[in-house]
């Protein structure tokens, strides 16, 4: 019996396809970094969870270099032996970043059999043609005492989606176009007069009545501060055995 492969195939300089191959089934993520708006969501959302050694720290199988702890110039690099080409990526991807196909088809089995609600989109188009959709409502407050405005207009230039402008010496967000993606507070580390406060509520208009999956998926990506909550060590991940039995397949791969 011919063994599964899976590996990473580079396409051009900013698409790569993450293929797993088993026989004639061919499933490929298809990751555009040109796309990329670096919020995380992928990595919060993947049901996968690898703990390094016995180490405290964990991650999923998708995630910034420094979310997964590996070494590359990379915004987001997949662990493709440990993917499980789920597509929950792809399916909460506010840049349409990542795509999965099963045998050339788009296809995302766990909306196709109910277990992930389908979001009503609302797509906007950034000012360089790239859409974008916004999928968790919630808040954000900007606090600043900084005055020189390139400093502010560094700061606003974090944003990937333009959603914060400089007026004069104060910043505002339009709350419309935030995707409360985190980035800029996680950049405000390196301003010493400006803090920013996110809070995830809920998913923006969702259709559908999904399965327990959803649970799972709800506590990792409106967790407090977007850290990854409720994440357990590989062979007590019951959201990823879920997620694998939800889609039918049984995980092949060997534990590490
Ligand atoms: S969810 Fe999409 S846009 Fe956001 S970091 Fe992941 S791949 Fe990039
Ligand atoms: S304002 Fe901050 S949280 Fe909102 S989209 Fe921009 S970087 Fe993300």
């Amino acid at each position: 019996m011919s063994l599964p492969s899976k590996k990473a195939i580079k396409v051009d300089e900013n698409i790569t396809d993450y293929q797993f191959k088993m026989l004639n089934h061919v499933m490929v993520l298809k990751y555009d970094e040109s796309k990329c708006l670096e919020c995380g969501f992928c990595h919060r959302v993947c049901p996968v969870t690898v703990s390094i050694y016995d180490e405290v720290y964990k991650r999923t199988a998708i995630g910034t270099p420094k979310e997964m702890g590996i070494e590359s110039d990379k915004k987001i690099v997949v662990d493709t032996d440990k993917c499980s080409f789920c597509g929950s990526c792809t399916w909460i991807c506010p840049g349409y970043t990542l795509e999965l196909f099963i045998n050339g088809e788009k296809k995302l089995l766990l909306v196709e059999n109910g277990s992930l609600p389908e979001f009503d989109e609302e797509v906007r188009t950034l000012e360089n043609g790239q859409k974008v959709r916004k999928v968790v409502e919630g808040s954000i407050t900007i606090t600043s005492t900084e005055k020189d405005t390139k400093k502010l207009d560094a700061f606003c230039d974090e944003c990937a989606v333009s959603a914060m402008e400089r007026k004069g010496k104060e910043i505002e967000v339009d709350r419309d176009k935030c995707i409360l993606c985190f980035k800029c507070s996680e950049a405000a580390q390196n301003y010493d007069n400006i803090s920013v406060e996110i809070h995830r509520d809920r998913f923006k208009n969702i259709k559908g009545d999904p399965s327990s999956v959803w649970d799972g998926i709800m506590l990792r990506v409106l967790g407090k501060e977007g850290k990854i909550k409720g994440i357990l060590s590989r062979s007590q991940n019951k959201l990823a055995d879920a997620v694998i039995r939800l889609l039918g397949r049984e995980e092949t791969e060997e534990e590490s």
